[in-house]
């Protein structure tokens, strides 16, 4: 008989946003009258470029021509999005990644996830808390998180990280020796950026210890503050410790689309053994490439008018992030986030707890948000306000709740 791979029974219900839903539609259905606003959505809401789109439209057409129809493709990504980005993600910041350590992928939800198929069993898995819940889960599934305490909300093996108003929103270096080394910034959910000197002793720590940084920049394009990394390989010598993800999810409105990448760098060795080889022979196996048509949808967001019209949406969100940050912070909120980030993290007032601040908004200023508490223990105490809604909509969502908690 089959047996399974039973460290999925070890998972708890994937409650959150189904938690969230559960709570809007029960109130919605109360008050078919009331007309909400959602601040709590983590997907873009902006059309495509029309420099992404043109381009698609192109390559379709190319698809129906002999000479331009394209079966599968180079499962690491065709060269001339790997080029587009080793230039100008990388080369236009000082940094060395040449394009056969770019792995273009469909996601970096799914490179986060299959990344731990390099690493053994047995290693020690550090999360920032609170946390975007893939580390977790993925590293649950593969039998390295132990097992799960409802009463905590924590799992045996893992090694949590605080990320909380008192230390910055910035993990402290873990007290106990750690292997893998989830950093996330600008972070979800907190919106914190980390800058040099705050990142500089993660690498430092990750080649004396022969640890692994696996740095998700999934929010790198809403960088606006000077200084501020837009790759942990601006950090000298992370190339020898950290592996990078980058999506053009949130950066391009790509999250339907589907394209993201990973740069796992040649210099960087563990075991005896080269990680990007690794990397190559693990996609080669189990992957067989992005669609060409969305690859060159990718490719033109780096064309001059790619980086216009991207830039041009960014702006809108960075904005919403602006207005919801200030707006809360009027109202005598304690808030962080939303400036290198499209992400506003606040404070519960009074000490109330995620829920209980949430169902108030929800019910009497008809705001949805999310929960700090759901995405780790020191979540509790704070909500995550999102400005990928519309400007307007964001605008009444903020007077409302201001109204509510002045
Ligand atoms: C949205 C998001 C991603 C992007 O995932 P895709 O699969 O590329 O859409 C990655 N990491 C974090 C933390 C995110 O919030």
């Amino acid at each position: 008989m089959v047996q399974i791979n039973d460290n999925f029974l070890k998972l708890p219900g994937s409650y959150l946003f189904s938690e969230i839903a559960r709570r809007v539609a029960a109130y919605s259905a109360a008050h078919p009258e009331k007309a909400l606003i959602k601040l709590g959505i983590g997907d873009v809401t902006l059309p495509l470029p029309q420099a992404v789109t043109a381009a698609m439209h192109k390559a379709v057409d190319e698809m129906a021509t002999a000479s331009g129809f394209h079966g599968y493709g180079p499962e690491q990504g065709y060269a001339f999005l790997r080029e587009a980005i080793a230039a100008q993600d990388y080369k236009a910041r000082g940094v060395d990644i040449a394009p056969d350590e770019i792995f273009i992928s469909d996601g970096a939800k799914s490179d986060c996830g299959n990344i731990v198929d390099l690493f053994g069993p047995d290693n020690k898995v550090a999360v920032c808390d609170p946390v975007y819940p893939v580390y977790v889960d993925t590293n649950a599934m593969s039998g390295r998180a132990g097992v799960y305490d409802e009463k905590s909300g924590k799992w045996s093996n893992l090694v949590y990280m605080p990320c909380v108003a008192e230390n910055g929103f910035m993990p402290d270096l873990p007290g106990e020796l750690v292997d893998m080394i989830y950093l996330c910034f600008p972070n979800n959910p907190t919106g914190a950026a980390a800058t040099m000197d705050q990142l500089k002793p993660w690498v430092e720590y990750a080649n004396r210890t022969g640890a692994i940084l696996l740095y998700d920049s999934a929010y790198e394009a809403f960088i606006t503050t000077p200084g501020v990394p837009h790759t942990i390989y601006e950090i000298d010598g992370a190339q020898t410790c950290a592996i990078e993800f980058r999506s053009f999810s949130k950066t391009a409105g790509f999250t339907g689309t589907r394209c993201a990448y990973t740069v796992v760098p040649k210099a960087l060795q563990r075991g005896g053994a080269s990680l990007n080889a690794m990397w190559n022979r693990r996609q080669c196996t189990k992957f067989n490439g992005v669609p060409y048509v969305v690859q060159r949808g990718a490719e033109a967001v780096y064309t001059p008018e790619g980086r216009a019209q991207v830039q041009a949406n960014l702006a809108v969100y960075q904005n919403n992030a602006k207005v919801i940050r200030e707006g809360l912070a009027a109202a005598g909120l304690t808030v962080s986030g939303g400036v290198d980030s499209p992400y506003v993290w606040a404070r519960t007032p009074d000490g109330v707890d995620s829920w209980t601040f949430f169902d108030r908004l929800l019910q009497e200023a008809n705001v949805v948000t999310t929960p700090g508490a759901g995405f780790g223990p020191s979540g509790e105490g704070y909500i995550r306000l999102t400005g990928f809604g519309q400007p307007d909509a964001t605008k009444e969502a903020v007077e409302r709740v201001k109204a509510v908690i002045r």
